[in-house]
């Protein structure tokens, strides 16, 4: 394990912005991993954990130790005729565990192809996409105590997954590293396609008996079509989550706008399309010098190069101030601002 000193930042966050980690170390076991927090424990020094860098908005140097998540390996822990349970390493690419789990013909993870990032990220924020969040999947997960120094093991239930949160990103935020995450995926496919915009595109793609691995083809065309790939337009996805109100409101809204977009009605509230009220507001496609909103994706700030923090931040209040003004609804920020 070697722990460096002043190490660049910038091309770890896919946002691009420029930063630098006082100490800097990549961890490729859990030995590794806790020896790295008992070096900053000893020095009092914050820690940051890092994966892919996609979901992060760094907004000065850290001062204390980063961490990058490298831990790998998949391996298949129970197999039967209709299920499989599999365990994957943290520091695994999450794209890359979709693609192997088509191929060894596991489903389930389709809908969520090309979601940037690691394993170790995925449960933090429930990562989800195209009708299906890693939370109907996931049986349960490892992770390290981050002041025991323990593993423990949390069940699904024991996550607190709701829409793009966990308790990791909520009440236990930044307490503990998690390790690997057992996936429970099915050996008979049961392609998921009620999602709209997926739907559509499998009609455009012809498709007519849907296997997974069109499911996967079809979430992948759309997003390289909507979405700016973090090696040529820096950004972190979606920058605000979708707001979910309550039925009065709702109903006051939809007086007001015929053509405001929701989605049904769940326990949680009535979903309401954030990009709609910002593309409404006219951000779409705005640019102000380096930061701007994507021309094909009102939810998506990007950064044309040279950005700073406190360009994109800026941009990121303007844009909730306009909502709010408009919509009296508060747009809550989607990655982790550090
Ligand atoms: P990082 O950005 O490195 O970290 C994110 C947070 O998790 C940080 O707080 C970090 O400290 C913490 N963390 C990372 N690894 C660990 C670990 N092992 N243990 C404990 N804490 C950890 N998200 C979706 O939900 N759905 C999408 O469809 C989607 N599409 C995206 C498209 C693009 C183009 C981009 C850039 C992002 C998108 N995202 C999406 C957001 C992002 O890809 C996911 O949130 C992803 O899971 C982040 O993984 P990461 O490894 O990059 O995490
Ligand atoms: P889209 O299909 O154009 O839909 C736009 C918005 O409407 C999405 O935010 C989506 O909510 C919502 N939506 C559409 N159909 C829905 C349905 N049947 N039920 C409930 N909600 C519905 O979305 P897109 O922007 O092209 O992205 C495709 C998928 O990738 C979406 O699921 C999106 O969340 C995901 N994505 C996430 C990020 C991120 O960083 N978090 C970035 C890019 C894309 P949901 O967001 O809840 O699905």
């Amino acid at each position: 394990m070697f722990i460096l000193e002043d190490y660049p930042l910038q091309s770890l966050n896919t946002f691009g912005l420029a930063a630098w980690a006082r100490h800097y170390v990549e961890i490729h076991s859990v030995d590794e991993l806790t020896d790295a927090l008992a070096f900053a424990g000893a020095r009092k020094d914050p820690v940051l954990i890092l994966g892919g860098g996609s979901n992060v908005v760094l907004t000065r140097d850290h001062p204390g130790l980063v961490v990058r998540i490298a831990l790998r390996g998949v391996e298949v822990l129970e197999e039967t005729a209709d299920h499989c349970l599999l365990r994957a390493a943290a520091g695994e690419e999450w794209h890359s565990l979709v693609e192997s789990c088509l191929q060894n013909e596991y489903f389930g993870l389709e809908n969520l192809s090309l979601i940037p990032g690691t394993v170790g990220a995925a449960p933090i924020q429930n990562i989800g996409a195209c009708g299906v969040e890693l939370k109907d999947r996931l049986d349960s997960l490892e992770a390290l105590d981050r002041s025991t120094l323990k593993i423990v093991r949390f069940s699904n239930q024991e996550c607190g997954f709701s829409y793009r949160s966990s308790l990791f990103k909520q009440a236990l935020r930044d307490q503990y590293v998690i390790t690997s995450v057992k996936l429970k995926l099915h050996k008979i496919p049961a392609p998921v396609t009620s999602y709209g915009s997926v739907e559509r595109e499998l009609e455009t793609m012809g498709v007519t008996e849907v296997t997974p691995y069109d499911v996967s083809q079809a979430v992948c065309r759309l997003r390289r079509r909507r979405l700016p790939d973090p090696a040529v337009l820096g950004n972190a996805g979606s920058f605000f989550k979708n707001p979910v109100v309550q039925t009065e409101t709702f109903n006051e809204l939809k007086s007001r706008y015929e053509d405001l977009i929701s989605f049904p009605e769940t326990d949680e509230g009535v979903k309401l399309a954030a990009g709609w009220m910002i593309d409404r507001m006219g951000w779409k496609g705005f640019r102000s010098g380096p930061v701007g909103v994507h021309t094909e994706h009102a939810l998506v700030l990007v950064n044309h190069g040279g950005a700073k923090a406190e360009e994109v931040l800026g941009l990121a209040r303007d844009i909730q101030q306009s909502v709010e003004g408009a919509f009296g609804v508060e747009l809550e920020i989607e990655p982790r601002i550090y």
